[in-house]
């Protein structure tokens, strides 16, 4: 029995009745770019977040794009990013022509620390943009509480936090928007790209949605310079299948964590650690070893799956080479990427595989 890090088929094979009937609906109704479908899955994701506005876009780097344009941000602008993310966090501040100004995490839980935050903020500085990252909420109160002293925004990156709650609210509306990616393998994920904004500012908005779409509000009407970046009709229909298993889903997930905490924690690994008030959605169950490569290839030998969320730190990638950078400049960013190690997570990874998993990593 071969255990992969996560069987991306496995979602669709639980919900394939409802899944083909919505897209033969899309298929039959012969309107395939926004419109009524890509409407009501806005509405049914902002209902689930607890915000007034969802705008869908084409993926997460653009809803990350897309949104730091309503926010303005643009070349001499600066934005305090994680020293430890995927890459698509900072793209998205550099595709604006601004700078991505790195901050290191809490060790505990990879999260932006935000005790350093304001060594980093500059007379340029214009948005923070914390990451949720493996579906663990950032640590949001003190962030935003800086961000309202120096009279910046606050963006969130939820890629990975579909569901996870921040002191018993759905992340979504705590800062003044939040980005989402529904590619495949995330929490709620679609069947090709697909991504969107939440917030409760009309105005980001309102702007998001001129944006997505040539800068245009009435046909060949064009306000701004926009893009073309919209959700598409069948990738919303999936999306609103999935919305309504992702509580169960994001449960089973938990369950699973738990199980993994208990059995490993004499093994010697670092553990994931959660931050008081916060209910993560699991998106990744991330263990830290020095010995990393090593347990990754007995996880190998063993049949069990398992991936590096990051190998590479974005300042140290060859795409921004030219940002001067060195080796050494985020020391917390760079362990982490020499030692992190994602274990087999999924709502449909079962339990006789969820023990497989810890019999492997206790025998390596
Ligand atoms: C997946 C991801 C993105 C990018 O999403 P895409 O839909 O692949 O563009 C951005 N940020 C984080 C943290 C992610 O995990």
């Amino acid at each position: 029995m071969n255990i992969p890090f996560l069987d991306i088929q496995a979602s669709y094979h639980e919900l394939k009745s409802e899944i083909d009937a919505a897209v033969q609906r899309v298929l039959a109704s012969g309107w395939y770019i926004l419109g009524a479908e890509v409407d009501a899955f806005e509405q049914d994701y902002a209902t689930y977040c607890g915000v007034r506005h969802c705008v869908s876009v084409a993926n997460g780097l653009d809803a990350l794009h897309l949104a730091l344009r309503a926010m303005d941000v643009g070349p001499g602008d600066e934005v305090i990013v994680p020293s430890n993310t995927y890459i698509a966090t900072w793209l998205a501040v550099s595709q604006c022509g601004a700078v991505p100004v790195p901050v290191e995490p809490v060790e505990a839980t990879y999260n932006l620390d935000p005790a350093k935050i304001e060594a980093a903020i500059t007379a340029r500085t214009k948005v923070i943009l914390p990451v949720h990252l493996y579906g663990q909420a950032a640590d949001l109160a003190p962030i935003l509480a800086i961000a309202k002293q120096h009279g910046l925004r606050v963006l969130e990156d939820g890629a990975q936090a579909h569901g996870a709650r921040y002191r018993g609210q759905r992340v979504g509306g705590h800062g003044d928007a939040v980005t989402w990616s529904f590619y495949p393998g995330k929490n709620l994920g679609a069947l090709g790209d697909a991504g969107a904004v939440t917030t409760n500012d009309p105005e980001i908005a309102d702007r998001i949605r001129v944006l997505r779409n040539y800068g245009s509000r009435v046909k060949y009407v064009n306000e701004v310079q926009g893009y073309n970046s919209r959700l598409d009709p069948l990738q919303a229909a999936a999306l609103r299948v999935k919305l309504s298993y992702l509580d169960a889903w994001n449960a089973r997930r938990a369950v699973i964590a738990d199980l993994y905490t208990n059995s490993l924690a004499d093994s010697g690994l670092v553990l994931p650690e959660v931050l008081d008030g916060t209910d993560p959605a699991w998106h990744l169950y991330v263990v830290r070893s020095p010995e990393r490569e090593a347990l990754q290839a007995k996880l190998t030998q063993a049949g069990v799956g398992s991936l590096i969320h990051y190998p590479i730190p974005p300042h140290l990638q060859q795409a921004y080479a030219g940002a001067g950078f060195t080796a050494g400049q985020f020391p917390l960013a760079e362990s982490m990427a020499e030692q992190v190690l994602s274990l087999p997570m999924g709502p449909h990874l079962g339990r006789e595989q969820q023990l497989r998993v810890i019999d492997a990593i206790v025998s390596a």
